[in-house]
């Protein structure tokens, strides 16, 4: 039998969600959304399960990954229930229910525990270089090796367990047939729908204008994953800020610059609140734009300050930069919005297999 949370819509509301009590299950907003299909009809039937507080089949489902908030949903819905959103709040739900350690709960659902989490991170950055037992040659040697470490360590010891927790839960739990083959057929998906989101294109089939932004925010959006990658390989791998190549030197400008100029207008769009995905944006959402903004704006102006022989004199802009990256490595990327990369891929993966099973 079903097992019923009774208070799953005020623990959904502290996740965001905010008016979808008021819905009468019309089900216009299902009719509407160009991604919803006879597999994976939503969102009225997460409407549904969330009212009813239906946990464990929230709990196992893929649908709010495959909503990409273009707000469709929303704006068709005759009780302004604001089923978008509600989709939104579900996936920071089910990403608090993969994480093993339980912080994303926590950090989702409480700012000063987000602000905590970051003033912590800023201590421990500062005491390091007070303290002296670094010099700042060393303090830049450790930070390099620092994100090395925090990138492996982040994946194996949380990521990679989140990852097999959300697998458990959506194919495993559904008890198909465990079929090797699919696995492997699947893996296609994975790496288009994770560098490409191609999937967000479909959306907005009634409405040109909004059909217009959402093409160019995927376009953005394509750059800003592109960028932040290379950015991530420039400076770990070939580690920009000591770099003497031309090369590597001229192209980690490019790409920073992609990453800060891209998030600058995310932040805009955000505050000016034009479509229905900028109507609203929690507080996870601000931090992870205004945080990619810092990661790349601070990288360009540390590399700057080498290249015009400044550095030296002006070391706060590198514990600026290390601390947003550390902030972002051991809060963010783990906890935060950045896991919606990781888990929307491989929901697109999950539920091809699952549909490959069914066959
Ligand atoms: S359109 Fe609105 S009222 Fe109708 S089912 Fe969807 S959320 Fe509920
Ligand atoms: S926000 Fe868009 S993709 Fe998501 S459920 Fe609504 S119409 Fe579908």
């Amino acid at each position: 039998m079903a097992k019923v949370n009774p208070d799953f819509v005020k623990d959904i509301r502290k996740l965001g969600a905010e008016d979808f009590k008021a819905c009468f299950s019309c089900g216009n907003c299902t009719a509407t959304c160009a991604l919803s299909d006879k597999d994976n009809s939503f969102p009225r039937k997460m409407l549904r399960y969330s009212i009813l507080g239906l946990e464990g089949e929230i709990k196992s489902s893929l649908d709010p990954w495959l909503c990409y908030y273009c707000g469709d949903c929303s704006t068709s819905c005759p009780r302004q229930a604001d089923p978008g959103n509600l989709m939104m709040s579900l996936r920071r739900y089910l990403i608090s229910k993969y994480d093993w350690t339980g912080l994303s709960g926590i950090l989702f659902k409480n700012l000063w525990a987000y602000i905590i989490a970051f003033l912590l991170v800023l201590a421990g950055i500062v005491s390091l270089y007070a303290g002296g037992i670094f010099d700042q040659e060393e303090m830049m040697h450790y930070g390099h090796l620092f994100e090395m470490i925090a990138i492996g360590g982040v994946f194996a010891v949380i990521l990679l367990p989140n990852i097999i927790r959300m697998w458990y839960f959506t194919v495993l739990s559904k008890k198909n047939k465990f079929v090797i083959k699919n696995y492997i057929v699947a893996l296609k998906d994975l790496f288009i729908h994770m560098f490409t989101q191609k999937r967000s294109l479909e959306c907005n089939v009634e409405n040109p204008v909004e059909k217009k932004t959402n093409k160019n925010w995927w376009f953005m959006h394509l750059l800003l994953v592109t960028g932040y990658l290379t950015l991530l390989v420039t400076t770990v791998f070939f580690n920009w800020f000591a770099s003497e190549n031309m090369f590597v030197i001229y192209f980690g400008y490019i790409v920073s610059a992609v990453v800060f100029i891209i998030t600058f207008l995310f932040v805009i769009a955000r505050i000016k609140k034009r479509t229905q995905k900028t109507k609203f944006s929690h507080f996870s959402d601000w931090f992870f734009v205004i945080w990619l903004f810092f990661m790349g704006i601070s990288a360009f102006l540390v590399r700057f300050f080498v290249d015009i022989d400044i550095l030296e004199n002006n070391f706060w802009m590198y514990l600026f930069h290390i601390m947003i990256l550390a902030q972002w490595a051991l809060i963010i990327v783990p906890f935060g919005k950045w896991t919606h990369f990781l888990y929307r891929s491989f929901a697109m993966y999950f539920e091809k297999i699952n549909a490959m099973a069914k066959k």
